[in-house]
């Protein structure tokens, strides 16, 4: 019986259950690998060219890593996931494929495409197995004593860490076995896609699982060691920046959970003092899971609505002008425009500062944190809806804070706290290059400084006065608790 492993947000080889089952289940008959690239689907969930551009590279080292198993990589085109039931009904036909092999995704366009396939391909007689391999632990199955999904993170770690422990922690698959060479040439790969235009330089972001494997193993030895007290710091290389890789696939959370195990004495939570980052880094993993977890349990994130329904009756000022401004990376406020020309540059944003970005735009902008969320996806190298939603909801106040709604981050002490030499700010601000940094320096607020020095430089005055717009949305959500 030949397989089909349709790929989709699980671009690799090692420690892939649905490769491992088809090649177990196919034999001497084989499997081909299948990826459907649909651009249409993809603009219509804001997916931008930086991400695309590292699919389609990704897509490439897959390819090579597959033909060393002899396993030939499909490439159609199926512009719409409506496209896809007759797109793989008939190519499991010329390939006589018995059936049709993928990882499961949560999103709920992505589930109703799978069950269209699966009944398409009923029709034809052609198996459909789906596995969990998005997550260490399959989203739905950490519920609270009364069988409900959590809606804190706290509690869901420690209950996720509780069955972790209690399966027992699955080590990574071996890779597949190699087979026997097929009679099935595997497709040439797009370079780019119309309309999927990056001006990022793909140099920062080295494609493929051999890529990823080897950022793991880095970060895995002294990063790891130091990530509690550098994660917080911009200017610092102290995160994995393994989100890109996460978010296609390319590299397993299993895989990832295991490095950090294997330098924390095989536990989650270990409370010896020079474990605390390899602690915290997994329980930055159980965040990850939270938010997928999210968003099977509560599918109205999925539909543009907010997590607390009640804020969804908040009316937003839809200001353009500012919006263009926050985008752009010239609000006048220094952190938030590091931020912002980060991401344009680089395609990534340090998570503290996706924090201070996005409380910045929903909080003091009062913008509608839904455009935030649009403009993220459109440009994040790792935009995954799950985790930019979640993070947008949390930021905004609208989704799964613990804290109540009033908690509004102030850029500026940010700044002072978390980019203390201003060095974050240097790198992506040029024109405050010349500025203090320091607890007390202007990098953080220009408007600090006298009026002769700050006519000196060419950056724009604050575009809204905090004080005044503080009122504003504590009000506004006030009038909706
Ligand atoms: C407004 C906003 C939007 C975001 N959008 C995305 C997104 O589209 N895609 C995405 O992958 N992450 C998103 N995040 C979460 C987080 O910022 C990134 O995962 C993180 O910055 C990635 O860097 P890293 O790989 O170096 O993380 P590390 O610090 O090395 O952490 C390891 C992994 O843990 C997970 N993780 C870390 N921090 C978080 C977090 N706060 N929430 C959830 N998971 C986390 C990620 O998978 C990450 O790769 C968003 C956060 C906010 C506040």
């Amino acid at each position: 019986m030949r397989a089909l492993v349709w790929f989709r947000s699980d671009l690799r080889t090692h420690d892939h259950r649905a490769l491992s089952a088809a090649c177990a289940a196919a034999g001497k008959d084989g499997v081909v690998g299948v990826f459907l690239l649909a651009p249409a689907q993809w603009r219509e969930h804001d997916w931008g060219g930086v991400k695309v551009r590292f699919i389609l590279r990704t897509l490439r080292e897959l390819s090579a890593a597959l033909a060393k198993l002899n396993i030939p990589l499909i490439v159609e085109r199926a512009d719409t996931f409506a496209d896809a039931p007759e797109s793989l009904a008939k190519i499991a036909a010329k390939h006589r494929c018995a059936a049709v092999y993928c990882s499961r995704e949560y999103e709920i366009n992505e589930r109703r495409r799978d069950a269209a396939v699966e009944a398409r391909l009923a029709r034809d007689g052609v198996a459909f197995h789906s596995f969990d391999d998005q997550c260490v632990i399959e989203p739905g199955a950490v519920r609270t004593g009364e069988g409900r999904f959590y809606t804190v993170f706290t509690p869901f770690r420690r209950a996720w860490c509780r069955v972790v422990e209690e399966r027992g922690f699955v080590a990574p698959l071996p890779t597949a076995p190699r087979q026997a060479r097929l009679d099935v040439a595997p497709s040439p790969i797009p370079d780019s896609l119309p309309g999927f235009d990056t001006g990022v330089p793909d140099n920062l972001w080295p494609a493929g699982e051999d890529a990823a494997l080897a950022r793991l193993r880095e970060f895995a030895g002294k990063p790891l060691t130091h990530y509690k007290h550098h994660r917080d710091f911009p200017a610092l290389d102290g995160t994995s920046r393994l989100s890109p890789y996460l978010a296609i696939g390319a590299i397993s959370p299993r895989t990832c959970l295991h490095a950090a195990l294997q330098s924390n004495d095989g536990k989650l939570d270990n409370p010896a003092p020079n474990r605390a980052g390899q602690s915290t880094w997994i329980s930055e993993l159980a965040w990850r899971e939270f938010y997928k977890h999210i968003l099977a349990g509560f599918p109205r994130v999925c539909m543009g609505r907010a997590f607390k329904s009640a804020t969804d009756r908040i009316e937003w000022a839809e200001d353009r002008g500012l919006f263009e401004a926050w985008c752009e990376g010239r609000t006048g406020v220094p952190i938030v425009d590091a931020g912002m020309r980060q991401l344009r540059a680089t395609g990534w944003m340090h998570n503290r500062v996706r924090m201070i970005t996005a409380m910045y735009l929903s909080k003091d902008l009062f913008l509608p944190w839904r455009w935030g969320e649009r403009h993220f996806m459109q440009h994040l190298i790792d935009a995954d809806f799950s985790q930019n939603n979640g993070g947008w909801q949390w930021s905004a106040s609208t989704g799964t804070d613990a804290a109540p709604y009033f908690r509004i981050f102030n850029p500026i002490s940010q700044s002072r706290k978390f980019d203390p030499s201003g060095d974050y700010i240097r790198r992506f601000v040029p024109e405050l290059a010349d500025l203090d940094g320091g607890e007390d320096g202007p990098i953080h607020d220009p408007t600090a400084l006298p009026e002769l020095a700050r006519a000196r430089i060419d950056y724009p005055v604050p575009v809204v006065d905090r004080a005044a717009v503080r009122d504003r949305v504590l009000a506004a959500f006030k009038g909706v608790a």
